[in-house]
Order: structure tokens, then sequence, then C-alpha cells
């Protein structure tokens, strides 16, 4: 949406603003120092979307990734694949931030792996443990949490994320992502769409 976001600025933007799926991946990444392959790719790319530019990406990688890493790896293992998600190495591809849909049939995660949708490929227990630890708006009881996990059950995954968009932006059910009611279909339109309603 046309604003720059610096590597400074995630932690602010992850917690307020990330869907689930990048909310889980930062918060690993948070944690552990570390993400594997497709879960870096996912984050990565995600991160584009909402205009962390590639000097800023660069920083915010190796920050993250921490004393766990020589510099001398990080620049040599990682900071291609960051500038070849940024176009500038290899073919110079112009990569899209991945789409739900995308996400939820491409690569499977095994599990092992932190990439995929939390909805679609979290076991029952592990998403609910997620949800009441990352959400504080959501109670084990409420009937916004049986919404998300009838949803989940019906396999309406983007329906589960809709309903959290709502809940923790103090919108009714069916309000969705905007005046249309609009569902999630997109990462970056969750966090594009919670960033327009703070302004
Ligand atoms: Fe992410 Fe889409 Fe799943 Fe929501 S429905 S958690 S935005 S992949």
């Amino acid at each position: 949406n046309g604003t720059t976001v610096t590597a400074d600025m995630v932690d602010d933007v992850a917690r307020k603003h990330f869907p689930p799926c990048m909310r889980n991946l930062y918060d690993r990444l948070k944690r552990d120092h570390h993400l594997k392959h497709f879960a870096r790719l996912q984050l990565g790319l995600f991160l584009k979307g909402i205009g962390l530019p590639l000097d800023e990406a660069v920083v915010f990688w190796r920050r993250m990734y921490g004393a766990t890493m020589s510099d001398d790896k990080f620049n040599k293992e990682y900071k291609y694949n960051i500038r070849h998600g940024y176009g500038q190495e290899g073919k110079r591809m112009n990569y899209a931030p991945k789409s739900c849909q995308a996400i939820l049939t491409i690569n499977q995660p095994g599990t092992q792996d932190s990439h995929g949708c939390p909805f679609r490929h979290f076991s029952p227990d592990n998403l609910v443990i997620f949800l009441l630890s990352t959400y504080p708006q959501l109670d084990r009881s409420s009937p916004e949490m049986r919404d998300i996990l009838d949803s989940v059950k019906t396999s309406h995954y983007h329906v589960a994320c809709t309903r959290v968009f709502e809940v923790t932006h103090g919108l009714k059910k069916g309000q969705g992502l905007g005046p249309d009611g609009e569902t999630v279909t997109h990462p970056n339109k969750f966090v594009d769409r919670s960033r327009e309603m703070e302004r």
C-alpha cells in the first residue's frame, strides 16, 4: 500500500496486524532464530509485500538469526536468498507474495515445518493453543472460538481466518475485511486492511 516498513517496525506491525500464518512464522523466528526454507520464503515474500525494502530485509533477517549464525555464513548462504526473493539475483524474477490458495495447497508442510496455514495445517489441539496464546480477545469457550473451529472442521479456512480478523478488530460477524464483508484470500490483504483501519 505504498508505505515503507523498516526492520525496526516489523515487530510492532507483526503484533498488531499480521495474519495468523505470518504471526506464527514471525514468533517462531523470534524464538528459534531460525526458519526452514519454505517458511523463510513464505514470510520473506510477505514482508516484501508489506513494504520492507531489500536493504531493510537484510537488516531484519540478520538481526533475527542473531548470534546463532556467523556474519560469514549469513553473507554466503542467506543474503543471496533474500536478494533473490527481491529479484536481484539469478533469473531476476519478481516473486509475488503467496496467496492463501497457494499457502493452503502448494508445498504442504510436514510435522517439523512451520510454514503453511495454521487453520489447515495445525492439529486441532495445536490450533487452539496457538490461538489462545496469540489473541487475548479469544477465549476457549467463547462463541467466536466455536465459530472458528466449526469453520475449520468444514474446511472453510479463510472463513476461520476472517473471523479472527473480525474478533481482533472489534468487528461483528460477517463484516469481514471491510464494507463489503470480504473474506481473507491473501495474507497481504489481511495486513493491509488491518493497517488501514489503524490510520
Ligand atoms: Fe494465512 Fe490465509 Fe491461512 Fe489466514 S487463511 S492464516 S491469511 S494462509
